[in-house]
């Protein structure tokens, strides 16, 4: 059913994550999609200053963090290693998880609904504005 199974995290939720995540492989299995998993960063001064120089590779601690993490939650998911892929990218998450799921042709959204310390929102701001601007559909995972 699904072929292309998007899965922006916030890594540093783990409690979280680990709940969409379950859901996703889930849905991964089934109809053995493909998966990408996504961490959104703000734009820092050290990436702006690496371009700024001419070396966009020079990568700031907080992006080499962030794709190590995602290298190990994608490692320890119960799927075939060529069906994960992870990627990052910056700038506003709703904006950047709508460019990648259009890049990696996404059929399906999975994400969770907000921080589990947080009781007051039902839904998190960064969950809301996936659901309303994502051109595909959305599965929220409380
Ligand atoms: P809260 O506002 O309570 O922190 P969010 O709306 O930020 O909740 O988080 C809900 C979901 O949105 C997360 O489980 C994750 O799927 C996604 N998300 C939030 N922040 C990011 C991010 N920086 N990069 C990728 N996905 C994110």
């Amino acid at each position: 059913m699904y072929k292309s199974i998007l899965v922006p995290v916030d890594i540093l939720e783990e409690e979280l994550t680990g709940n969409a995540i379950k859901h996703a492989v889930y849905l991964a299995k089934l109809s053995h999609a493909k998966m990408r998993l996504l961490h959104v960063l703000p734009i820092s001064s050290a990436i702006i200053n690496s371009y700024a120089l001419g070396y966009p590779e020079l990568k700031d601690k907080a992006s080499v963090k962030a794709e190590e993490d995602l290298k190990k939650l994608a490692d320890s998911l119960d799927l075939p290693v060529g069906q994960v892929s992870y990627s990052i990218a910056f700038g506003s998450p709703r904006d950047e998880i709508a460019v990648v799921a259009s890049e990696v042709a996404a059929d399906l959204i999975v994400i969770g609904s907000r921080r589990p310390n947080i009781t007051t929102h039902l839904l998190g701001s960064n969950a809301s504005g996936i659901v309303r601007y994502a051109n595909t559909s959305v599965l929220v995972v409380r």
